[in-house]
């Protein structure tokens, strides 16, 4: 399968990696909108939230635990945002699942 971020996930594409476990990695985005922002994917292919199920979802939890760890090592003290893009109003470019964390800027303009 031609995806970019199983490639990534697997080292067959060089990235700025910051993380990397037998599950996921995380690697800073290559065009961030923020002063921090870095994507956390899991190693295995999921497209997007549309596909997580009982199967798959342990990983997208253990996401979260390394998030709040790499947030605590990177001093994210003023908080971060967490967004994963699902789909095409949503915006998503990169059909493997991928959370979005960004911090390093006051975010006033909230959607939600
Ligand atoms: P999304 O629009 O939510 O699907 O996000 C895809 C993100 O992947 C964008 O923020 C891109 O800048 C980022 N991206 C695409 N290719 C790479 C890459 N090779 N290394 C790091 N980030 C990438
Ligand atoms: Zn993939």
């Amino acid at each position: 399968m031609d995806c970019i971020f199983c490639k990534i996930a697997a080292g067959e594409i060089p990235s700025k990696a910051i993380y990397e476990d037998e599950l996921v990695k995380a690697f800073y985005d290559i065009n961030p909108c923020a002063p921090v922002h870095f994507l956390v994917v899991p190693k295995e292919h999921i497209a997007s939230i549309n596909e997580v199920n009982s199967e798959n979802s342990a990983v997208i939890s253990h996401i979260y635990e390394v998030i709040a760890q790499l947030a605590k090592q990177l001093k994210l003290d003023k908080g971060y945002r967490v967004i994963s893009n699902c789909g095409e109003d949503a915006g998503q470019t990169v059909f493997h699942i991928h959370f979005h964390v960004i911090a390093g800027v006051h975010m006033g303009e909230k959607l939600i």
